[in-house]
């Protein structure tokens, strides 16, 4: 069997050693040693001023939009996690969906003026498949109309522009380290900002809004997250220098096997290079992205439609939308297995499949 992802893990005896400094110290959350560890190593790691370690990927959006004071509207994509949208519904707030790009999958940039009324507050866009956005666009756009910009850059741990981090755009970016991402911590997610207030109000709102002793400053919630999780990342940052390179060979390695697919990649950042976070193909049409992963599943190979459906048209709590190009790559987007054990052999195997079904 052969899914479509698997979680790295490191020599559980890196893992153990850090459990028993835990034992030792008897203290297994609240902002503890491993946690601010962590914290230290990712800034180094990915050259970031700030960032906090939080629950997960979710409450970080969460966290991102109270700490912005965001109300009314918020300019989003329909091509993402589900999570993106939700936590902008969560926080009472109105996701306005704008279409994506064709070639990019992103936002489409050009789109996003016709989408400001006097009610939007801020742009919520997705670094999808951690190809970043249009960012420098974007940017003058949320500066012309006075918007702040909130980037969920949760599948793009590692990726840069021209060398500086993806986490130092917007006014707050966001990561998760959940188990099936490039890089994870079991549960756990991230929150970065340059503007030294909006990091403190952040950390605060963090800890339930807790001051000092006996005095509140905000609104808060509980977006810590506990030793055993940092434990996890801190094992696992060890070996992510060799778990992304894996990825992109296993990218590049796909990419020659398929080059005969009637299909196309998304176009990547010119300034940015893939971090193998994942491996989506859009296929010419539906009908043979279907019968593709129909022959995968009978060999007992997972693949996901991600993302699909449109999440314009897909939530319960939304009036659907239309969004023709979303809608059209949605139903022929599909993701192949990805992960740092999966061999060449493996992907030698799950492209003849494919190769078999479009030459039949
Ligand atoms: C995984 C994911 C999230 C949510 O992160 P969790 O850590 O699972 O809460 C948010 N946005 C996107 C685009 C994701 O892929």
């Amino acid at each position: 069997m052969i899914p479509v992802t698997k979680p790295f893990l490191p020599p559980i005896q890196e893992y153990n050693h850090l459990l028993e400094g835990i034992w030792q110290r008897e203290w297994l959350t609240n902002m503890g040693p491993l946690a601010s560890q962590l914290e230290m190593e990712l800034k180094s790691y990915l050259k970031v001023k700030h960032l906090l370690y939080v629950t997960n990927g979710t409450v970080a959006l969460q966290m991102a939009i109270k700490a912005l004071d965001l109300k009314g509207e918020i300019i989003t994509t329909p091509f993402s996690f589900v999570a993106t949208t939700s936590s902008i519904v969560w926080e009472g707030c109105t996701p306005v969906f704008v279409d994506i790009d064709k070639d990019s999958l992103n936002i489409d940039s050009a789109k996003i003026e016709a989408a400001i009324t006097p009610n939007t507050s801020a742009i919520l866009a997705t670094h999808v498949y951690g190809n970043p956005c249009d960012v420098e666009k974007i940017d003058k756009i949320a500066k012309k109309h006075n918007l702040k910009v909130i980037y969920d850059a949760a599948h793009a741990f590692g990726v840069e522009i021209n060398g500086k981090s993806i986490f130092e755009y917007g006014d707050i970016s966001t990561c998760s380290l959940h188990a099936t991402k490039l890089y994870h911590s079991v549960e756990g997610g991230l929150v970065m900002t340059k503007n030294p207030d909006v990091l403190k109000k952040l950390a605060s709102i963090r800890n339930f809004g807790i001051s000092g002793h006996d005095s509140f400053s905000t609104l808060g919630i509980n977006g810590k997250n506990s030793e055993y999780h940092a434990a996890m990342g801190i094992a696992n940052l060890k070996y992510i220098d060799e778990i992304k390179a894996k990825r992109i060979a296993l990218t590049q390695h796909y990419e020659e096997k398929l080059k005969n697919l009637k299909a196309i990649r998304p176009l990547w950042h010119q300034e940015s290079e893939n971090n193998g976070a994942y491996f989506p193909i859009v296929f010419e049409s539906e009908e043979l992205m279907l019968k593709c992963k129909e022959k995968l599943q009978l060999a007992e190979i997972g693949t996901r439609r991600y993302f699909y459906p449109s999440l314009a048209t897909a939530l319960p709590y939304l009036d659907p939308v239309a969004m023709p190009i979303t809608d059209d790559i949605s139903k022929r987007v599909l993701c192949l297995p990805m992960y740092y054990s999966l061999s060449f052999e493996e992907v030698n195997l799950i492209c003849r499949l494919i190769l078999r079904v479009q030459n039949n």
